[in-house]
């Protein structure tokens, strides 16, 4: 079994950790914010995630993990040091290296000889000698370890991945990493580096690409008077096509998608190559949460000044409590941008996040609203008092930006229902 040091106690460094101590590791994940080390060690665990809190309470009683601060004395021993710090957007699109850089600047000089750095952050094509070079060690190897685990169910993705990608000009490296995935099956793809990284983004920039091309499906289906829904489930039959992330909403959005996606726009741009087709999908992305907003702003009459909003979901999916680029936040900002006054109702964000204070049940953001909007696919939304709801409202009037009410059971009920594509 290995000693590993995970930088970085964020979605991914801390499900890394737990995971990797409960695969038999002996693992010290580090944080720089001190408070977040502080809850870890005594297992509370600060994201919603299923499976986590369990897992981490595993490794602290295990003696298998353990947390501090700062990733130098996590590093000291360690075999193996797994960067998992954020790589943001830049002002210019292109990922923000600077994390990853003083990460590796603060364990240069401690990591024992021989050890592995890993690159499990998103980085862009090169990153791997850009580490190199700031670790200014040649006894230490760096290795791209992509992640690709969905926030919503990560312990469960990273034990159970579709595949493991290994980056290195190293094989001896690139086999000691894999076997630190005992007890995983999963295909493992050993390449190079620059494939290594450059698959996590055409991964990511794939899948942005189907949202966007069923949201302009579900345009043209608005356009021609076709169903949406039926559309989706007679695509997704083709094997070729697949049901997956065949489903129109209000545009794609998390820590992850956006920036991934301008990012490998920036490294093609970088590189000589015009990457139009990606392009495209970030303003068809853009262009949903004008969409969505549109939607609401006719459902209200034609204009939004002075028009109460109630909605429903504020993280960017179900089943976590991540609101970083949410589109629900886009589309709240657009709303009340034209005058609309929003409460919102989320079951996974308490705390205000920007302009917004969200209330601690659904119903009581339903009263005296004009239009409810559903921006996030939160399961508990479809079960609610919709007699209830309606009698709360001013006018029972839906807009659901994820098609995910019952359409004809609202309609019964007296709302006016709009979804998407339908
Ligand atoms: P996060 O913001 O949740 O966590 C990053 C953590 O790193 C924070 O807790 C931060 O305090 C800590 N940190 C920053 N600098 C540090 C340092 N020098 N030493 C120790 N800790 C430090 O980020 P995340 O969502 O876990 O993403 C991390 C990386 O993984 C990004 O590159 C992201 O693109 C990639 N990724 C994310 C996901 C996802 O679903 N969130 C999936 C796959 C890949």
């Amino acid at each position: 079994m290995a000693q590993i040091a995970v930088i970085g106690a964020g979605y991914v460094g801390l499900t890394t950790a737990a995971c990797f101590s409960h695969l038999g590791h002996d693992v010290v994940c580090a944080d720089i914010d001190e408070q977040r080390v502080a809850q870890l060690t005594r297992g509370e665990v600060p994201i919603v995630e299923a499976g986590l809190d369990a897992m981490v309470r595993e490794g602290l009683e295990g003696g298998r993990l353990s947390f501090v601060v700062g990733a130098a004395r996590a590093a000291a021993a360690a075999e193996f040091a797994y960067l998992c710090v954020p790589t943001p957007q830049g002002d210019d699109g292109s990922a923000d290296l600077s994390y990853i850089e003083s990460a590796a600047r603060e364990i240069g000089p401690v990591l024992p000889s021989e050890a592995v750095v890993v690159n499990k952050s998103t980085v862009p094509v090169g990153s791997t000698r850009a580490v190199e070079r700031v670790l200014g060690r040649d006894d230490v190897v760096v290795v791209s370890n992509p992640e690709f685990l969905r926030e919503g169910s990560a312990v469960h993705d990273f034990l159970n991945p579709d595949r493991i990608v290994i980056g290195s000009d190293d094989q001896s490296a690139a086999v000691r990493v894999a076997a630190l995935y005992i007890g995983v099956t999963a295909p493992i793809i050993v390449t190079d580096p620059a494939s290594a990284e450059t698959i996590k983004y055409a991964s990511n920039a794939f899948l942005a690409t189907k949202v966007s091309f069923v949201n302009a499906i579900a345009a043209v289906c608005e356009a021609v008077g076709a169903d949406v829904k039926d559309v989706v489930l007679g695509m997704g039959y083709d094997k070729r096509i697949g049901h997956e992330f065949l489903k129109p909403g209000p545009g794609f959005g998390g820590s992850c998608f956006p920036k991934d996606s301008r990012a490998l726009v920036h490294i093609a741009d970088s590189a000589g190559y015009s990457f139009d087709l990606l392009q495209g999908v970030i303003t068809v992305n853009e262009d949903q949460f004008q969409r969505v907003a549109a939607k609401v702003r006719e459902m209200a009459g034609g204009s939004l000044v002075g028009v109460k909003v109630a909605v429903w979901g504020l993280t960017f999916k179900a089943r976590t409590d991540d609101v970083r680029d949410s589109p629900a936040l886009r589309i709240v900002s657009l709303l009340t941008e034209q005058g609309a006054t929003v409460q919102a109702y989320d079951p996974a964000v308490k705390a205000p996040v920007d302009a917004v204070v969200p209330a601690t049940d659904p119903y009581s953001v339903c009263e005296g609203a004009d239009v409810l909007v559903v921006l996030t696919e939160w399961d508990d939304f479809r079960w609610l008092d919709f007699d209830k709801v309606a009698d709360l409202m001013e006018r029972p009037r839906v807009v659901d930006a994820r098609n995910l009410l019952d359409k004809p059971a609202l309609e019964r009920r007296g709302f006016t229902y709009v979804g998407i594509g339908r």
